[in-house]
């Protein structure tokens, strides 16, 4: 279920993910092992996107939970749990919003394009308009044309904030020319295109704000991604902003909490995509068993 969830997050809400176990001392109550996903968001904290407990039997046990099976024996199931929520919508916001209010990744905006027209009242506006969300429906792009008496200065700031990934305009000049402007809102690079092949050109635009979404999250997380070896190292790099701390660690509990204690960043995940960045635990010196991302988390 992980590896649903990693993808789903990955492709459809351009949201890269770490994935990994977590530590004992952090896995579910009564779980023997508790996988997860783990988000960098904007300002530098950690999210648990994710979560897939493996219980074993011991909840079998503790509820007296059986069944029979092909030897007509009464066992105990062995029971996983998984799950995500509503967090992933926070996940959403926190990963792509800008001071404008929310970006949304196409696959999920209830409206992927929103048209408006420019002085709207003259002959021949509106109705290009609507031509244009008609060949967009064709296409299956969910798209509004917003035909109402606001300015269009205050539909651009609606549709910004309400975080739509891409707006079209359309004026009697754009008419004339047989063309209309696109506006991506994660970057606000704003072209002109043909009318010609108008919904090939949207989901290319889509498309696009997909790829620049992840990417710019994945800058994001890289340049918040610290390696290092010992503490202090640690307390400098955190100085830069929040992020993810990547050091390796002894398996021991008691240096989990030092190194919160002593940071501020809590133990996240063991990656499945190990490294070695030193041979020693970053807190006791110890020989080390595992790296381990570290946090804030929300
Ligand atoms: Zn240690």
């Amino acid at each position: 279920m992980l590896n649903v969830y990693a993808d789903f997050c990955e492709k459809y809400l351009a949201m890269p993910v770490v994935k990994g176990r977590k530590t004992d001392s952090d896995k579910f109550a009564g779980a023997e092992t508790t996988y997860c996903i783990e988000a960098l968001m904007h300002d530098g904290k950690a999210l648990q996107a994710g979560t897939s407990h493996y219980f074993g039997d011991g909840f079998a046990k503790a509820f007296d939970i059986m069944y029979t099976d092909k030897e007509n024996k009464k066992v105990y199931p062995h029971q996983t749990s998984w799950g995500v929520t509503t967090r992933l919508i926070g996940a959403v916001i926190m990963t792509h919003g800008d001071n404008n209010g929310l970006v949304l990744p196409p696959a999920v905006a209830p409206i992927q394009a929103v048209i408006v027209p420019i002085q709207q009242f003259k002959e021949g506006v509106l109705e290009k308009a609507n031509e244009i969300a008609d060949a967009l429906r064709a296409a299956g792009i969910r798209v509004k044309v917003d035909d109402s008496d606001n300015s269009p200065g205050w539909k651009f700031a609606e549709y910004e904030m309400k975080g739509v990934p891409v707006r079209i305009e359309i004026g009697p000049k754009d008419i004339e020319q047989d063309q209309c402007v696109i506006v991506m809102r994660h970057n606000r690079q704003k072209d002109f295109v043909s009318l010609e092949g108008i919904a090939d050109t949207v989901k290319a635009k889509l498309d696009e704000v997909n790829r620049g979404l992840y990417q710019a999250a994945l800058e994001n997380r890289e340049r918040r991604t610290y390696r290092c070896t010992s503490m202090e190292e640690i307390n400098e790099a955190l100085k830069a902003g929040d992020g993810f701390v990547k050091a390796m660690w002894c398996g021991d509990e008691a240096c989990e909490d030092k190194v919160k204690e002593e940071t501020g960043v809590g133990s996240r995940c063991i990656p499945f995509e190990q490294e070695t960045l030193s041979d020693v635990c970053v807190c006791c010196g110890k020989p080390a068993k595992a790296m381990l991302y570290w946090g804030k988390a929300y």
